[in-house]
């Protein structure tokens, strides 16, 4: 390893081109210290050693359809995920933007990034507590494959997951850990994936049912509930996080909150709640609290990429295998 080589940018790949790949690609545009160099998404991927042209990549997406257009640097594939990484193994590290529908999706992505021989470091924004149990089980193979994954790296799970492992260090006992998040998003086409995972949370839908619905059947829907989706005690991934930090058991954590697809303004301010006992035997609560003016992808991206700078540090260090967002402190990016 030189000395050379940890000068020089990072290079990033997105996986996903939808709501949230699309603003992680716009995050990462100002960055010195990452490049934005390969996408991919269903139809097709895109790489440029050095570095995608966002307004290029929007245009393309939004005009065709897929990256996998763009003239001299695109390819279209059923299979991108698979072709771009064989094709271009140079990339440092991805964020996987990608939906996690069915549930065991992004295991699946893992698996082609082992089988085409690849190492470096994955991050990901995933929510589901079984989804992350899948791919916590995987350490073994990772270790041996030479990656570093970082799970659950987005808001929640993710940032507000962190939050509360810092929160916990004032307590010798943790009673309870409650997180209520408020998105606003002026237009549920933008987060296609977001939206339909959030429904599979919602009293009489399941994963499959989520995934297997139309458009059309999802706008019905928003249509019967005035755009909004109400979630409570969710199945999310911070109650494991949580656990696995040693923080407190994972039945103290609870998960809900309230998505408008009508208005980019949130419905309430996201925030985490953290109560226990100090050691003089008092009972409190913190609580971190988001910016209203900060959006779901702002919150999401920032965290990811913070995280897949702190993934680079441990792989450039030799750590490999899987930890999640409540082990490890995120790395700032500039
Ligand atoms: P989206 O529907 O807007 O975009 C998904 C993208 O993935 C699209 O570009 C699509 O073409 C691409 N894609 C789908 N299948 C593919 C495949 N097989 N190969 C390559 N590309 C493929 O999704 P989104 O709303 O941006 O959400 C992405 C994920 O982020 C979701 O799983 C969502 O749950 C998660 N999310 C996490 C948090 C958090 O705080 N942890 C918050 C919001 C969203």
């Amino acid at each position: 390893m030189n000395s050379k080589q940890h000068t020089e940018a990072i290079n990033v790949g997105i996986l996903g081109f939808g709501g949230l790949g699309q603003a992680a690609a716009q995050i990462l545009t100002p960055k010195q210290q990452m490049q934005w160099v390969a996408v991919a998404d269903q139809k097709g991927y895109a790489y440029q050693q050095d570095g995608l042209n966002l307004r290029e990549c929007l245009d393309c997406s939004s005009n065709q359809g897929s990256v996998g257009h763009l003239e001299g640097i695109g390819a279209l594939s059923s299979t991108s995920i698979r072709d771009l990484i064989r094709q271009h193994p140079e990339v440092d590290g991805y964020f996987l933007a990608l939906p996690n529908l069915p549930n065991t999706f992004m295991a699946s992505v893992v698996k082609e990034f082992m089988d085409a021989g690849w190492q470096g470091v994955l991050v990901d924004a995933l929510k589901r507590t079984s989804a992350m149990e899948e791919l916590l089980g995987m350490d073994e193979v990772l270790k041996e494959a030479g990656i570093t994954y970082l799970t659950g790296c987005g808001a929640t799970p993710g940032l507000l997951t962190a939050a509360a492992t810092v929160a916990a260090q004032s307590y010798t006992e943790i009673h309870e850990v409650n997180i209520t998040f408020g998105v606003g998003i002026a237009n549920w086409e933008a987060y296609r994936a977001t939206i339909r995972e959030d429904i599979a949370h919602m009293p009489g839908y399941t994963v499959e049912q989520a995934k297997a619905m139309t458009d059309e059947e999802v706008a019905a829907l928003l249509e019967e509930t005035n755009g909004i989706l109400k979630l409570e005690n969710m199945e999310h991934a911070d109650d494991l996080m949580l656990e696995l930090a040693g923080i407190c058991p994972r039945d103290r954590v609870c998960v809900g909150g309230i998505v408008d697809t009508r208005h980019a303004e949130k419905p309430l301010s996201t925030n985490v709640q953290v109560t226990g006992r100090t050691f003089e035997g008092k009972i409190s609560t913190h609580t971190f609290t988001l910016g209203n003016e900060t959006s779901m992808a702002a919150n999401v991206c920032g965290t990811a990429f913070g995280y897949l700078h702190a993934g680079i540090d441990f792989y450039r260090r030799g750590w490999s295998g899987i930890m999640t967002a409540a082990e490890v402190m995120p790395k700032f990016v500039h």
